[in-house]
This record gives C-alpha cells, structure tokens and sequence, in this order.
C-alpha cells in the first residue's frame, strides 16, 4: 500500500522537474492514483494548493517526519490535466522511461513567454450607417474619418497598428470616432492561424452505399454509448477521409471533440483544406515545422473550446480536449506513428489508452493495415470494416512484374526496365503524367545479388545481414557475421554487393533517355527549405511536369488526377532491412506506390522492378491481395514468435565508457540467463546481447539485447526489475538503460 505520493503543484514546462512529495493520509490510501488533484499544504505559509498526483510510493525520499500531509481530493470535475496524467503513467509504465519524459510528452507547454496581444480596430455600427456616415464624412470632407470609414467598410476589424501606418490615421481621430460610437477599439489575444487563406466552400460528397454502411455501424454504436477500436481496411482512393469527416461531423454536433492524426508527411494543403472546407475556424492543425508558440497557441485554443477538430502527427494525440468523443488515426501502419524519442511510445496504443479514459471511439484506417492491427482485427478486438472498391469503381491499376535479373541478362544494365521505358515514352507522348519511386528504405548495408536476387541471411534470425564498414555482414538481432561474399554463393556472379543509388543519380538517368521530359525531383535534399515539399507538389500537381522522381515522401496519399503509371524502381530493396517487419513495410509501399496511379478519369499501370519475383511479397503486391499477405505474413511471424504473435523487447544499454556497456550488458543478460536457468521467466527467449546498427553513437557506445514473450506484461515486467537493478547499482551511474517495446526502427 503506497504511503507517499508524488505531486506537481504547477503543470508549467519549467516546473515539471519539481517534484514534491506528501504523505497519504490513511482515508485516501485505497483510492488516490495518479491524475487525481489534490489539496496540499505548501511552501512555508503552508498556503493551501491544488496539485496533481504524479506517483504513488511505499518508501519516503526524504526525511519522514518533514513530508507534509496532503489535505483532500479537490471535488469537481475531472480537468483535463488529470487525464493526462494519468495517460503519462500508463506510457511510463508500458514503455519505460521516466514520468518526467512521459509528463512533458502528454502536457500541454504552457509559454512563459509573454502572449500576443494586438489591438483592432472595428466597425461598431451597421454597414448601412457606415455607409451613410461616409458619404457625411466626405461631405464634410473629413478625410480622415472618410478614410478610416472606407476601409473598414472594407474589412472589419483592422490591426490598429494598420490603420496608424497604413491609413495614416490619428489616435486622435481614432479616440473621437469611438466615442461618436462609430468604432470599436478592442484588444484581443492573437492566435497565429496554422492556415493562410483556404476559401471555406466546396460542395459535400453524398456518401455512396459502402461509405455509409461503415458510418453507420460506427455511429449507431458510438449513439449507443459503446466505444470501440474501429479498423477501416479500405483500398487506395475508397474514400475513408469522406468517412472519416462525416464521423467526425456527428461527433461535434454531440457536442464533444475529435483527433485526427496523419503521418506528417501526408499533411498537405489538399488533405487540410478538405477538413477545413468542413469545419471552418473549428478545426486547427499541428506540424513539425510549428514554433512552440505557435504550438501550444492551438493546445490553448483547443482547452477553451475555440477548436472542435485537431490534426496533427503523433503529438496531435494530447491535444487538451476536454470532451474528446473521437480520436482517427489515417494510414494507421505507418512507422512514423511510433516515438522513437522516450517516451518510444505507440500513438495508436496510446490513442487507445486516452480514448478508454476520454469514453472516445477509436477509428483506425488503411489500404494496408498493419499486421498488428489486422491481427487485433481478427481476433475481434478491433471491429473490422471494409471500403473494397474505388470510389465510382474505378478499377486498380494494372500491375506489371519486372524481373531485373532478366534484364541485366539481356544486357540491359540501366535502371529502367524495358517496360517502364516503353510505357514512360507512351505516356511523354499521350501528355500523361509519370511517378517513379525509389525505395531506400534500410538501404544502407543491404547487400544482394544483381544477377539471381540472392541476398545473405543469418541463419539463426532469418533477417539479412547487412553489411558493415569492416567488410563483414552482420546479423543486428543476435550479433552473428560472416565475410560478405565476393561471389554469389547461389550463382557464382560477382554482381553482389550493397546496392547504390541515390534520386539524383536515377533523375540523370531519366533526364538522359527522356531529354524532353520534365523532370521533378522529391528527396530530402529537394525539400529541407521550407515549402520545399508543398512547392514540388504543387507544380507538379499543376502539371508543370512529366516525371516526378521520389523517395517514400511521394507515396502517401496523394491524388495526381493525370498521372497514369507509376514505375516501382527497386520494389525489393526494403524487403532485406534486418528486421522482421521489412515485408510488411515493403508491401505497404508498393502498394501505396501503386495506389497513386489512375486516380484521374484515366486508369493506371504500375511496373514493379525487382530481384526477387518469387518472393510471396512480391507476387501479392503485384495482385495487391493484402488478405493473401496478410495470412502469409502472419504465418511467419507465428512461426518465429515474432509480433503480434508473442511481444518483442529491445533494451539498449548506452555508456560513454566502451567497457562499463559492456560490463552492464553482461551483467544483466547473466541475471536473466541464471533465472532461465532457476525455472523461472517461463516462455521467454531471449536474443544477444549484440551490436546494434549503430554501435557508436556520438561516441556513446551501445549494446542491445532482444526479448520476447507471448505476454506483454511478462515484458513490463522483466522491464521494472532491470530498470530498478540499474536504479540501485551506483557504480553503473555512466551508464543509461532505454527499452523499445514491439520495435519499428529499433535503436
Ligand atoms: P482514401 O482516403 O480512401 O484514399 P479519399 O477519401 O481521398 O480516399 O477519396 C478519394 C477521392 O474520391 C477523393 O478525390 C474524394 O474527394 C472522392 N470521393 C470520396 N467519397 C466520394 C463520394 N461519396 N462521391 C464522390 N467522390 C468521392
Ligand atoms: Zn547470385
Ligand atoms: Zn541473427
């Protein structure tokens, strides 16, 4: 039974390392948990404030006799502080971390800085009597009250520093027109809008009949006061956003609120200017690219109610709703969804986690959901609806296989199959539009065969190796390497090595076959100014070029009416990352590459290039039959307990001192192996300790080791006990222990 709890009196960003700690009186012992605010004594005075609970302890930090007794719980109303908190805990507990870490994720960051007010000026009559005035005014001439009048006939209210400079206009004449009544002079507290200007019309889509049954089963349940976990596996251009908005639309006139987070990169003015053409001033957006200011201006706006709908990325998800009714997350399998700061927490758990405190329903969507939620689905612990036809039937693209193998045997050694290069010249002449993606994911260090496709594996992890400075290709799981081969083992060709080649290199090659195209180029170096990515969009949206050439930025949701064939480059490229999702991921991609094409009037072609036709992700992305995927992949990970069938965790022990990394590593993987040994930590397998990718970091030196088991909380667990070891064992005080549980990226 916790005798002690931690508190915050002020939720600021500053104070939020201050923590105090009071003792429980007796009566509150059983039902005082985290979130709960409460009434202390404080400072010398013993002045009584409200605080919140933090954390719940049996033993004291301080000395016993000198911690104050907490007075009460404060009566009301949970605010929505508290519900933060708690959902700060839960991270805490089900990633690691400390509540710190998990605190400053989850709360809003009040500014210290001093707010923005400005001034207005404003109309405090009628457009008719303002019209009458002026023609007075001018009459008279007064040509400065004329003026003042015109141009708030213009526009209402006007910045008073505007009409100072601009309409060179008197405090004078400004103080005597407001006291005739004529004007408004008025401070307000200036939000800077996350928009420019978005005309707020466009007409409503009337749902078809799959789009509505999917809102109706969501609806009917959500009236019925049940709240669930939706998935809505619905293919490219199904029209789930359309879903999405009407959902969120019934949700607000119920009089609560909505989230709705998109991977940023997918965070365009067409996907905003859809919800804002819906909800007006009510809907606010988050991005990266935000000042924290500007941030936390829309956390403010949305805790007094000035917001309805929040759109964001991951950090999206704690907006300060205080009656949230809803929370959808987009492109649902996306990695970017997972932190891979600490908290490393899941924005789609953890949605889940604020919405069962919120009394929200969860709507998840996907061409290509997740294995883990797909899994979930069938398990029934998601409520699974499908959007299985293109909006007006238009038909799938058709999906071309090319085997580079084939190619490089007939002597072809460009990058462009003969294919893609036939249907690119038909498309420059029919003045239709072509994307080519490159898939560079992981792929530094993937090493493959460019004559039969073969690529090294480890043999006990069955990911591939990657290759290493050092000449050795390396297994990341449990540390196993060989010497990379100078001769395919599989045909003896000498074309096996790490494959290079970067966008720029590719858009040479295409702008030396197609010397009249125009070509485009979208990668990290084309798009780190700001409005990089938006102004490539746009042009090529507005047809201003032939041939757009990118990296996983171009995949995402986008809608290119007149582009009419997508070309796959190196489709297989992804498959070979060293880790066990590298199929998922690599299906995902293709098939939301695919999904670009034949959006328009026209229907589409994809051409999938790759080493490896035979590869049960190939063959089902070229069909793109995710059931058929999702059961071959499923298979696999069952059969080596990886997730969602058994729960995978990654601890990295990080010092800057080479050995005290390794010391601590042996240590803690020893403790483990010798409860093995004892019968204890039943089910459990564990992987390492080996090198992670990175194995030096900023010269912080790093070792990994890999944990699975069937039950989540065996590994929460087993967490708690080497995190506390670490905690009581000073003398590895350099060193830090982090963990990542059901890893995307991995350390
Ligand atoms: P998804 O999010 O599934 O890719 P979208 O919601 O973006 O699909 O819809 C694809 C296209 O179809 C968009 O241009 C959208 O405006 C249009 N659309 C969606 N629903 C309808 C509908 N019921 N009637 C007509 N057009 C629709
Ligand atoms: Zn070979
Ligand atoms: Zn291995």
């Amino acid at each position: 039974m916790p005798e002690y709890a931690n508190i915050v009196i002020d939720i600021s960003h500053e104070k939020l390392d201050k923590i105090f700690q009071y003792r429980i009186p007796e009566a509150l012992r059983t039902d005082l948990a985290v979130g709960m605010r409460v009434s202390v004594p404080f400072g010398a005075g013993n002045r009584v404030t409200a605080g919140y609970v933090v954390g719940l302890t049996e033993e004291a930090s301080y000395d016993p006799e000198k911690i104050k007794e907490i007075k009460g719980l404060v009566p009301g109303s949970i605010p929505i502080e508290s519900q933060l908190i708690a959902l700060a805990d839960w991270m805490r507990e089900n990633y690691g971390g400390t509540m710190n870490h998990a605190l400053k994720t989850v709360l809003p960051i009040k500014q210290k800085a001093a707010e923005k007010k400005q001034r207005f000026v404003s109309l405090a009559v009628s457009r008719e009597e303002a019209k009458e005035q002026l023609a007075l005014f001018e009459k008279k001439h007064y040509t400065a009250r004329a003026r003042l009048m015109s141009a708030l006939l213009e526009q209402s209210p006007i910045p008073y520093e505007t009409v100072v400079v601009k309409w060179n206009i008197s405090f004078a004449v400004i103080r005597s027109m407001k006291k005739m009544g004529m004007v408004n002079v008025e401070e307000r507290r200036l939000f800077r809008s996350p928009f420019g200007e978005i005309p707020q019309e466009g007409q409503r889509l009337a749902l078809n009949e799959d789009q509505r049954q999917v809102v109706a089963r969501i609806w009917q349940e959500w009236q019925q006061g049940c709240r669930r976990t939706y998935l809505i596996h619905g293919v490219t251009g199904s029209g789930k956003t359309a879903v999405y908005i009407e959902l969120i639309e019934r949700v607000v006139q119920a009089g609560r609120q909505a989230i709705v987070l998109i991977p940023e990169i997918a965070l365009t003015y067409q996907t905003v200017a859809r919800f804002y053409q819906r909800f007006g001033e009510r809907v606010s957006i988050l991005n990266s690219k935000m000042s924290a200011g500007e941030r936390s201006d829309q956390f403010e706006r949305a805790s007094q109610g000035e917001v309805d709908v929040m759109i964001g990325p991951r950090s999206a998800l704690f907006t300060p709703f205080s009656d949230l009714g809803m929370i959808i997350i987009d492109e649902e399998h996306e990695s970017s969804y997972k932190s891979e700061t600490l908290p490393r927490y899941h924005a789609r758990e953890t949605a889940i986690a604020r919405a069962g405190m919120a009394g929200a329903s969860v709507v998840l969507g996907s061409a290509t959901p997740s294995v883990d939620s797909y899994y979930k689905a069938r398990k029934g612990e998601y409520v699974l609806l499908e959007l299985e036809k293109r909006i007006d039937e238009k038909p799938l693209p058709a999906c071309h296989m090319v085997d580079l193998r084939e190619e490089l045997r007939r002597g072809n050694r460009s990058i462009l199959s003969e294919k893609l290069q036939a249907l690119m010249e038909q498309r420059l002449s029919d003045g239709q539009q072509v994307m080519l993606f490159l898939n560079r994911r992981g792929l530094a260090g993937v090493i493959t065969c460019r004559s039969c496709g073969y690529v090294p594996k480890c043999p006990h992890c069955d990911v591939s190796l990657s290759q290493h400075n050092n000449g050795k290709a390396v297994c990341h799981y449990c540390g196993y390497e060989e010497p990379v081969p100078e001769t395919c083992p599989q045909c003896g060709s000498t074309y096996i090595s790490g494959f290079k080649a970067g966008t720029q290199k590719i858009e040479e090659i295409v702008r030396a076959r197609f010397p009249k195209a125009r070509v485009l180029r979208m990668d990290y170096d084309t798009t780190r100014r700001k409005d990089g990515y938006e102004k490539i969009l746009s042009a090529f949206s507005n047809q201003e070029a032939d041939i757009l050439i990118g990296t996983q930025m171009i995949v995402k949701g986008h809608d290119f009416p007149n582009v009419t064939l997508v070309g796959v480059l190196a489709a297989d490229l992804s498959l070979h990352v060293g880790d066990y999702r590298a199929a998922e991921r690599t299906f995902q991609l293709i098939t939301q590459a695919a999904g670009r094409a034949g959006r328009g009037r026209l229907p589409g072609e994809v051409v999938i290039q790759t080493y490896t036709p035979d590869h049960y992700c190939m063959r089902l992305s070229q069909s793109q039959d995710y059931k058929r995927f999702y059961e071959a992949e499923a298979a696999y990970r069952a059969l080596l307990h990886y997730p969602p069938c058994g729960h995978m965790m990654v601890m990295l022990v990080a010092s800057g001192d080479e050995m005290t990394a390794t010391l601590l590593m042996e240590l803690l993987a020893g403790k483990i192996r010798k409860a093995q040994e004892g019968g204890k930590l039943q089910g459990l397998s564990i992987i390492g300790p080996a090198s992670p990718p990175v194995a030096k970091m900023k010269d912080i030196y790093r070792r990994v080791m890999y944990f699975k088991h069937g039950d989540y909380q065996e590994l929460v667990n087993i967490k708690d006990v080497l995190e506390q070891f670490v905690a009581r064992h000073h003398e590895f005080a350099a060193a830090t222990i982090q963990f990542d549980f059901d890893p995307m990226g991995g350390f």
